[in-house]
């Protein structure tokens, strides 16, 4: 089937999702559907799936009081012509249940969501810079794309990097930059692709607000990964730090498309100035699963279920590694972890996903991982049974 998608798509697959970047095929192209933490693919073969829709299903896959919510909104109507009232009604939510927004705005994916926030920090301080870390991924418009061919150098001309969780690095490109610079933008922690994860080292956070606040800086916190798998209040109120401007999507709907941004009374003005539209921004199907969700995850244990099962995963494949005596850099939050082999370099990532994937558990080899609120403890002993046996095919090509 990807031979046929080649020929009708480019590349047949994009970004991550594709064979080339999981490395030796032994993942599947296509699903066919899900439930829970599981996967089928077209060949009915099935996963237990660490990848979550790259971390968008956060309940489990086809949740039933989401989809229930999503089912009652399309029988009043998707896409209308104008918002339908979910519209407010998610805004309300959102703003009663975040302490740091004040209002919010609606659209599909994280990338829309991420520009828009450098162009009202723009408006904002009068200012045009951007302030980014090296080989953060912030979306795939043009200013922030890993791989900016086709890109012409003046739309990143703007962009200025700095080490993450590097306070010298951070406070030096401030000092060159302040002038010019008009926010910077921050996940919450580090989770570039092939690297271990990094949590923010201490007085990194109380560095960049005082940095924002004595040069007239936005703040731009970039939750679209982390969010819902840390703190339901938003993963800056987890590091006790207050940005400005917050994005947020993957998770919050379980999967149904639709991305936010939220910020402090203070942005509203230069909010209401930056034009912003998408002709599906306004579908009310999306804007019901959120609400659904939400109120899953607040209201049911939904953060604690996957720290749980995040810990017997890290706690059972540690072990593992210890006792298969292969040496691993284990990292992340329990909800987002990723595990690397600091001897085996990314072919023994390839050769332990790929491995675990033939087995039935999917994982990505350069690309941190999802558990999700549906995965159950059943699901993570059975992947344990499976990555026991991976460690040990990764020791005998390792040695
Ligand atoms: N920011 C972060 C931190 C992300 O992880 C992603 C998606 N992986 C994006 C932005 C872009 O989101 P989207 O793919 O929905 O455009």
């Amino acid at each position: 089937m990807f031979e046929k998608a080649k020929t009708l798509v480019p590349n047949g697959i994009f970004g991550p999702r594709n064979p080339m970047f999981l490395g030796n095929q032994s993942h599947p192209c296509f699903y066919q559907s899900g439930k829970g933490g599981r996967a089928i693919d077209v060949d009915g073969n099935e996963y237990i799936d660490y990848m979550c829709s790259f971390g968008a299903n956060l309940l489990g896959y086809l949740h039933p009081k989401v989809e229930e919510a999503v089912n009652k909104q399309m029988q009043k109507g998707g896409l209308m012509t104008m918002p339908m009232d979910v519209w407010t009604e998610l805004a309300e939510y959102l703003v009663e249940h975040t302490p740091l927004a004040d209002w919010v705005i609606f659209a599909k994916n994280g990338s829309d969501v991420t520009t828009w926030c450098t162009n009202v920090a723009r408006v904002h301080t009068k200012k045009k810079k951007i302030l980014m870390a090296m080989g953060a991924y912030h979306g795939f418009h043009s200013w922030s794309v890993p791989t900016p061919t086709g890109v012409p150098d003046e739309h990143r001309a703007g962009i200025v990097t700095f080490t993450y969780n590097n306070i010298d690095s951070f406070n030096k490109a401030i000092e060159k930059h302040k002038d010019e610079l008009a926010a910077v933008i921050l996940t919450p922690i580090k989770h570039d692709i092939f690297q271990d994860l990094e949590m923010p080292v201490d007085g990194f956070y109380d560095a960049v607000r005082k940095a924002c606040d004595d040069n007239n800086i936005v703040f731009i916190m970039d939750d679209i990964r982390c969010c819902y798998r840390l703190q339901f209040e938003g993963s800056h109120e987890y590091f006790n730090t207050k940005p400005d401007l917050v994005t947020i999507g993957k998770g919050m709907a379980n999967g149904h498309p639709i991305s936010v941004a939220y910020g402090s009374e203070k942005m509203k003005q230069a909010a209401c100035q930056v034009y912003f539209s998408g002709t599906h921004f306004y579908s009310g199907a999306p804007m019901a699963a959120a609400l659904a969700a939400l109120e899953i995850i607040r209201t049911e244990g939904v953060i604690d279920k996957i720290n749980h099962l995040g810990q017997m995963l890290k706690d059972g494949m540690l072990e593992q590694a210890q006792s298969h005596g292969v040496d691993v850099s284990w990292t992340g939050p329990l909800g987002i972890p990723f595990m690397r082999f600091p001897k085996g370099g990314p072919g023994a990532s390839i050769t332990f996903a790929g491995s675990a994937t033939k087995r039935g558990v999917f994982i990505h080899p350069h690309h941190n991982w999802f558990v999700c609120a549906g995965h159950t403890e059943a699901d993570i002993k059975q992947t344990l049974e499976v990555t026991d046996e991976c460690f040990g095919i990764v020791k005998k090509q390792i040695g």
